[in-house]
């Protein structure tokens, strides 16, 4: 059995959180590689190192000082040190040269992967495990994409003899020799293809939460945990606004069907959330989570037998990319379809698109709808259950809520339902009653 544990920025803020994180490394010895992020917020209101090294970066490459932003840096990775009572450990030679890259030839990826880096070196020092720069092991190709291929070659043939290693997140190297980051949230990515690399059996993804959560508790009070989700439920939530892990993380481990454990490091006895390829475990509540987002609106194109000609959808279709909008959902009836689209991304152009589509489609009417917000209601156990969309509309009927467009994707996977913005919370927090609350 061998595991990667990945972990956030705040289980990693300080001294103490040091201590957590090297407590959960020894209680379990498969947990073989660690993957650290920067130090994130010790309170809110505080800092990201991440955060912090950027703007070194802005101010030297603006030729403004950023020496007393490098010395707040410094400093917490001070306060580290000091509070894990590291003797003979020094950071300074790093510091020295991250001053000297700055003030002779500031880079932003560089600058910006330093959190990554420092914080690992002082990791590897205190669990007395090998430090492997993930400058060497993480391979970029031409195009500033990860070269997946690369890089597990180079991981393997790295890590091979080494039975415990700590590689930094968030970065890798180019072609160019030169660093390069992840986007932002990027060590999730790292410890994803560590996992993936090393075939390990479990990728633990150590956060703050206890994992995913049926809803937002920023609508719902209090709303129960997911035990387990697979990769494609994540992906529908994810996408409709669920974050805890970065969206590039799945790809590398579900190539090779590892597990994700999300895992707060602060209720380290929590089992946390599993996600996976497939699994037989039912959700208990019928669904698996619920996610949404305001902000769209519907596109309404009518015409008299609409159903018998061929192409039509085509070219209607052809009015949204010819002005380079993506659609989100697109309904239909018999002689009326819907395209639904981001609010942000049409409104700009709207006239142009209604224009385009007499133009290509020569339709009765085109009526546009604003100030939608669609809500998915995703679970892999909805297929086998009767009456699963009947219970939504019956709450959000319950809760006057009117919703405006229905659409349930052939996977049978989600439901998605549009209702009015100002009706988004209602409509949430009455889903979450009906399958969850009730349930209780
Ligand atoms: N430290 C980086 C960030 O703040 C990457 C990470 O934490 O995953 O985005």
């Amino acid at each position: 059995m061998k595991k990667v544990v990945k972990f956030g920025g705040s289980s990693l803020a300080d001294a103490a959180q040091f201590k957590k994180v090297a407590a959960i490394i020894r209680d379990d010895p498969t947990r073989l590689y660690v993957v650290p992020s920067a130090p994130g917020k010790r309170f809110s209101g505080d800092e990201k190192v991440t955060d912090l090294l950027y703007r070194c970066y802005d101010k030297a490459a603006a030729g403004e000082d950023f020496r007393p932003t490098l010395s707040m840096i410094r400093g917490r990775y001070d306060d580290i040190i000091v509070g894990l009572g590291l003797k003979n450990f020094t950071l300074e030679p790093d510091f020295a040269e991250i001053e000297k890259s700055l003030a002779e030839n500031p880079e932003r990826d560089y600058t910006a992967s330093r959190g990554e880096y420092l914080n690992s070196k002082i990791m590897a020092e205190f669990i007395g495990f090998e430090f492997v720069d993930a400058a060497d092991v993480v391979v970029f190709d031409e195009d500033g994409g990860l070269s997946l291929r690369r890089t597990n070659k180079a991981m393997a043939n790295r890590l091979q003899n080494l039975e415990h290693v700590v590689i930094p997140g968030f970065y890798g190297r180019g072609v160019d020799g030169k660093i390069k980051t992840f986007s932002r949230g990027g060590s999730d990515i790292t410890g994803s293809i560590v996992a993936g690399a090393m075939k390990v059996d479990v990728y633990e993804n150590w956060t703050d939460v206890s994992g995913f959560l049926v809803a937002d508790p920023r609508i719902v009070e209090n709303p129960v945990a997911i035990n387990t989700i697979t990769y494609r439920e994540l992906r529908e939530l994810s996408y409709m606004g669920a974050a805890v892990l970065h969206e590039d993380a799945i790809f590398p481990v579900r190539r090779s069907g590892i597990p994700i454990n999300i895992r707060n490091t602060n209720r380290p006895e929590d089992k946390g959330t599993w996600i996976v390829e497939s699994t037989a475990q039912k959700s208990g509540y019928t669904i698996t989570g619920i996610a949404g987002k305001k902000g769209f609106c519907a596109v309404l194109i009518s015409k008299a037998m609409m159903n018998s000609e061929i192409g039509f959808g085509r070219k209607v279709l052809q009015a949204f990319e010819e002005n380079n909008i993506s659609f989100e959902h697109m309904p239909s009836g018999i002689d009326t379809m819907t395209i639904v689209v981001h609010e942000d991304e049409f409104l700009h152009k709207e006239q142009k698109v209604v224009s385009a589509i007499h133009r290509l489609a020569s339709p009765d009417s085109v009526e546009i709808e604003s100030d939608l917000a669609l809500i998915a209601i995703v679970g892999r156990g909805m297929k086998s259950m009767r009456g699963t969309a009947g219970r939504i509309f019956a709450a959000l009927a319950h809760a006057h809520v009117n919703v405006r467009m229905i659409d349930q994707g052939s996977s049978e996977l989600n439901i998605i339902v549009g209702v009015e913005n100002r009706d988004f919370e209602t409509a949430i927090r009455a889903i979450y009653d009906i399958f969850v609350t009730t349930t209780l």
